[in-house]
């Protein structure tokens, strides 16, 4: 497990990070790196780095953003999150992460613009995000990420809907979840 932490000082973001990264074993020979800064769309996101003489073989690193504050917000911080929201955010963007591991880097720039451009694809790969944490054992702090956010005064109604629109209902993430244990 190499994770390198940039600007990230508070332990309970980083304790979080790796209880949550150790189990995606199949991430481990991959360079992680977890950034902390300002982040204005979003409150985290999930990058491959690549390399532009990489561009056409699958090696990479990743890079995990991790906004300072809660997106739509200049008070609220993120490490005031409650553990399980943090672990079930984490496990959402290390979800996206194995998603990208089936994609070639050249694969992943196309991925970028179809992210940006088609409303079906967004929705198909946040599911996909969700649907591989929870294989990962996060349902549980899945649902409690997405009932905090969908009820905390913190989030905008506009990133409320966002969340409505693209990301699995709880419901189907209950649903999953009981599949899984049965
Ligand atoms: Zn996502």
């Amino acid at each position: 497990m190499k994770i390198e932490y940039i600007n990230l000082n508070n332990k309970k973001i980083k304790n979080c990070f790796s209880s949550v990264y150790e189990q995606f074993n199949a991430l481990h020979h991959h360079q992680m790196i977890v950034e902390q800064k300002r982040v204005g769309s979003s409150t985290m996101q999930a990058q491959p780095k690549i390399a532009l003489s990489e561009i056409f073989s699958s090696s990479r690193n990743y890079k995990i953003t991790v906004g300072i504050y809660i997106k739509d917000s200049n008070k609220a911080h993120v490490h005031d999150l409650p553990e399980e929201v943090l672990k079930g955010w984490f496990a959402h963007e290390l979800g996206h992460v194995v998603d990208y591991e089936s994609y070639t880097n050249f694969g992943m720039i196309s991925y970028g613009i179809k992210y940006l451009t088609s409303k079906s694809f967004k929705k198909e790969v946040e599911h996909k995000a969700d649907e591989y944490a929870i294989n990962h054992g996060f349902g549980h702090e899945i649902i409690e990420a997405k009932k905090y956010i969908l009820t905390s005064p913190l989030f905008s109604e506009d990133y409320q809907n966002i969340i409505r629109t693209f990301y699995m209902p709880v419901k189907l993430v209950e649903e999953k979840l009981r599949s899984t244990k049965s």
